[in-house]
């Protein structure tokens, strides 16, 4: 966002002096714009640095976190990184199974993790099945439900879920300034939460963990709406170029919610490595278990 650069400009007569821990300034937004209170946001480097902060109050040995299988490859890494044990329950169609999801939950598990729309098949669970997940949940059980990719879903289907935190003291919203809002090299996403769940949280966070520059810039962009506009259509054309291309050559590909479409090939890793030679970088799932398939972002049109 022109407005985010700007104001980062701005910012950078202060890099002596170490930023507002408690990111007053941005929380204030974030807090108008979502309804939410202040003391219901934790700010993180990254919305996977938030990730982790929740794996490290809720997980530890002994005890375990259920995900989809083909879900974000951060869940078990933050899972199995404070020792905890990841149980991938069996997906439908390559989106997460809500009923296997609920099935896997054991007498230990302490946090369920879930991606709507999900990172890397794109595919998004209705909100009326989601919301019925989380109701029939033990109240000790805390599900993450990461929207990176909320703010790309067609108007029709977006539901204010940040209206749950009201009911589910157990419910942790994450959001970034990683995707559509075009801020990745940043690193500044956040969580909301109930105030008890945030000030845990915030007990194991840096003092630091947001820099000058991404506290800045991400509450600039909050206020560029154009930006924003520009980028989902960007990303919606791109999609539609896209889709169409994968018809063309007769490629199956799954429905995507995000800004990347997933798509099946008789040979990924071949295909990878040719796209490679001619300077394309896509995506291998193999680490997903998904062998032959490949993952491509949206670009712009002439990519
Ligand atoms: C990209 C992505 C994130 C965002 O990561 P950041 O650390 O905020 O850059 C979070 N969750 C999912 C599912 C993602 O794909």
């Amino acid at each position: 966002s022109p407005k985010a650069k700007a104001a980062m400009a701005a910012a950078m007569d202060e890099l002596a002096r170490y930023p507002d821990g408690n990111g007053f300034e941005l929380k204030a937004k974030v807090a108008s714009k979502h309804q939410v209170a202040m003391n219901q946001i934790v700010l993180g480097n990254g919305s996977n640095d938030v990730l982790e902060l929740i794996a490290q109050v809720f997980l530890a040995p002994g005890r375990s976190a259920v995900c989809s299988a083909h879900a974000f490859a951060v869940y078990p890494l933050a899972t199995v990184g404070v020792g905890g044990e990841c149980i991938a329950a069996p997906a439908k169609d390559y989106a997460h199974d809500l009923q296997a999801m609920r099935a896997a939950v054991r007498a230990d598990t302490r946090l369920v993790w879930i991606a709507n729309p999900n990172n890397p098949t794109g595919t998004f669970l209705p909100y009326d099945e989601l919301k019925a997940f989380i109701a029939s949940l033990p109240k000790d059980v805390i599900v993450v439900l990461d929207e990176a990719y909320n703010e790309y879903l067609a108007p029709a289907l977006r539901v204010d879920t940040t209206a749950w935190l009201a009911e589910f003291d157990n419910l942790v919203i994450t959001r970034t300034f990683s995707k559509i809002y075009g801020m990745a090299g940043l690193r500044i996403g956040f969580a909301l939460c109930s105030p008890a769940v945030a000030d845990l949280m915030n007990r194991v966070r840096q003092p630091f963990n947001c820099n000058n520059l991404a506290l800045a810039g991400a509450i600039a962009a909050l206020e560029d709406a154009e930006f924003l506009e520009q980028s989902y259509q960007l990303n919606a054309t791109g999609m539609q170029q896209i889709v169409a291309g994968l018809d063309a050559l007769g490629l199956k590909h799954l429905p995507s919610h995000a800004n990347f479409v997933t798509f099946h090939v008789a040979d990924a890793a071949g295909v990878n490595q040719k796209l490679l030679k001619q300077g394309v970088i896509i995506r291998p799932l193999a680490g997903y278990a998904m062998h032959d398939w490949l993952r491509v972002t949206i670009g712009t049109e002439a990519e």
